[in-house]
C-alpha cells in the first residue's frame, strides 16, 4: 500500500473532529506522502507543490474517514435469510451456522471485497473484521481478507477469530485445535501485522466468545495478544441469554471468565457491552478495556441497548461497529452512526447525545478503541484519511446546519473518499473495483450457499 499526496481546497466544510471540535469553512488540507501536512482557511501553504494533485472540496462536507471496530463480512452472503430474520441472537445463530460448510477463501474474497465497498462508499477509512468461521481446508481465509483489502486500497485490521469448544449452536467442522488456531495466529503476525504509525495492515487475536472457547485458548490469546502487543477482541455482553448461559456452564458471568483468564488488558475490547452491571462497568474502566458499539445488531436481534453515553462518563473507551452483515444487514457506517445516536437518545432522552458526539464515536473514538492514535482527526501529522459528503442531498435538502445533517438526516454516501492521501471514490465512483460485477458474483454465490441447505 502507498501513501500519496493530495490538495483538497475550496472544502465548504472542514469538520476536524479536533479538541475544540472546529468546523472550518472554505478550508484546504494538505496532504504529503500519505499524512496531513497543513490545513487552513486564508492563503494556500507557500511550500505547495505546483504539480500536487488537486480535489476540489466545493459543496463538499470532510470529516476524517470513519473507523469500524467490528464486523463480519462472511455473513453478507447471508443477509435477510428467513429462517433467522425473527430471531433473537442463540436460534439466529443456531440458523447462520449452519451456511458456511463448503464457505472457502474465495468466497470470504468476495464477501470482504462488497463489505469493504458499502462501507467506503459510507465513509470509511479503517476496518476491523472478525473472521471465525474456519471449515476444513480452508485455512488461509484472513490471507484471502488482506489479498481483498489491498486490492480496495483500505487500511484493514484483521481479526484472527476462533471456536474450539462444542455446543448446539456450533458444528463441529468449524471448530479448530487450539494448536493449529494459536499456530495460524503467530504466522498472521508474523506476516501482515504493523503497529508501525500509518499502518495498513494489524492482526487482532480475537475469540469467538467465552462461550465458544476453552479456558485454555482464551488465556493463550490473552497471553500471545500482550506478547506481541496486538489487539484482543471478542463478543461480551450481548444478550441476557448469554449471561445466564455463561453462569449455567462456566459458574461465571462472561466478563469476570475473561478477566479470570488474562484479560486485564488496555488493548482489549468487547463487541457489544450491552449486559454489564455497575460493578464491570469499573472493572472496564479500571483495565482500559472498550466496548464496540453496533446499534443496528442490538436493535434487529432485540438484544438490548448499550449505555453509551454512561459508558463515557465513566471513562469507557467506546467506538462503532456495523457488525453483521447478516444482523444489521446493512453495512453503512454514517447509517450506524445515526442509529447509534437515536438509540442513545431511546434510552436517555434527546440530550442524551447529540450529531457530534455520535461523529466522534466513528472518528477518534474509534481509533483510540482499536488502539490507533494516527487516525480519526484532520490534524497535522494524522493519516491523510479523509470522507468528503455532498453539502446536502434531497433527504437533507433545506437543512440549517450542514454538519448536524449528516447525522439527524438520513444517511447518504460519499463523492469522494481517501485513503492516505489516495482517491479510493471520485464522484462516488469506487475506483478500485468494478462493482457491478463484483455485486453480481456475490450474490450468485450467496444464492448457491443458501440453496445448498434447501
Ligand atoms: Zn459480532
Amino acid at each position: 500500500m502507498t501513501n500519496a499526496s493530495l490538495f483538497i481546497y475550496d472544502i465548504s466544510y472542514l469538520v476536524t473532529m479536533d479538541q475544540e471540535r472546529r468546523v472550518l469553512r472554505d478550508a484546504w488540507v494538505w496532504i504529503e506522502d500519505g499524512y496531513i501536512k497543513e490545513l487552513g482557511t486564508t492563503e494556500y501553504p507557500k511550500a505547495l507543490p505546483e504539480n500536487v494533485s488537486k480535489l476540489s472540496g466545493n459543496g463538499k462536507i470532510l470529516i476524517p474517514g470513519l473507523v469500524n471496530t467490528h464486523h463480519h463480512f462472511y455473513q453478507n452472503m447471508a443477509r435477510a435469510y428467513t429462517p433467522g430474520n425473527n430471531l433473537p441472537l442463540l436460534p439466529w445463530l443456531k440458523h447462520m451456522n449452519k451456511l458456511w460448510q463448503s464457505f472457502r477463501e474465495n468466497d470470504l474474497n468476495l464477501c470482504t471485497r462488497l463489505g469493504l465497498a458499502e462501507l467506503m462508499h459510507s465513509g470509511a477509512t479503517t476496518v476491523v473484521d472478525h473472521h471465525y468461521v474456519f471449515s476444513e481446508g480452508a485455512e488461509n481465509m484472513i490471507d484471502a481478507q488482506f489479498d481483498a483489502a489491498s486490492l480496495m486500497g483500505i487500511r484493514f485490521h484483521a481479526s484472527r477469530g476462533s471456536m474450539n469448544v462444542k455446543s448446539d449452536l456450533i458444528s463441529d467442522w468449524a471448530l479448530q485445535s487450539e494448536d493449529t488456531i494459536l499456530e495460524d495466529t503467530e504466522r498472521l503476525i508474523s506476516k501482515f501485522h504493523s503497529d508501525e504509525k500509518g499502518s495498513w495492515q494489524q492482526i487482532i487475536i480475537a475469540p469467538c466468545a467465552a462461550t465458544s472457547c476453552s479456558e485454555s485458548l482464551l488465556r493463550s490469546s490473552a497471553e500471545i495478544a500482550k506478547k506481541h502487543g496486538v489487539g484482543l477482541h471478542t463478543h461480551c455482553g450481548e444478550t441476557v441469554a448469554e449471561n445466564e448461559f455463561s453462569l449455567e456452564h462456566l459458574s461465571s458471568r462472561p466478563l469476570d471468565y475473561l478477566l479470570e483468564c488474562g484479560w486485564d488488558y488496555n488493548r482489549a475490547w468487547l463487541a457489544h457491552g450491552i449486559h454489564f452491571n455497575n460493578s464491570e462497568l469499573e472493572a472496564l474502566s479500571e483495565h482500559g478495556i472498550g466496548v464496540a458499539h453496533c446499534p443496528n445488531a442490538n436493535m434487529r436481534l432485540g438484544s438490548g441497548i448499550c449505555p453509551v453515553p454512561k459508558m463515557l462518563e465513566q471513562g469507557i473507551k467506546v467506538g462503532i461497529g456495523v457488525d453483521g452483515s447478516a444482523s444489521n444487514d446493512s453495512g453503512h457506517i454514517l447509517g450506524e452512526l445515526r442509529q447509534a445516536l437515536y438509540l442513545a437518545r431511546v434510552d436517555g432522552g434527546a440530550e442524551a447525545m447529540s450529531a457530534m458526539d455520535a461523529l466522534e464515536l466513528g472518528t477518534w473514538r474509534s481509533a483510540e478503541l482499536i488502539g490507533r492514535d494516527d487516525i480519526g482527526r484532520i490534524a497535522a501529522g494524522f493519516c491523510g484519511d479523509c470522507a468528503l459528503f455532498p453539502v446536502h442531498d434531497l433527504y437533507s435538502n433545506g437543512c440549517e446546519n450542514a454538519v448536524d445533517a449528516l447525522l439527524i438526516c438520513h444517511p447518504r454516501q460519499v463523492c469522494d473518499l481517501i485513503v492516505g492521501g489516495n482517491i479510493r471514490i471520485s464522484n462516488g465512483n469506487i475506483l478500485s473495483v468494478d462493482l457491478d460485477e463484483l455485486m453480481h458474483s456475490h450474490h450468485n454465490r450467496a444464492e448457491q450457499i443458501q440453496n445448498n441447505l434447501h
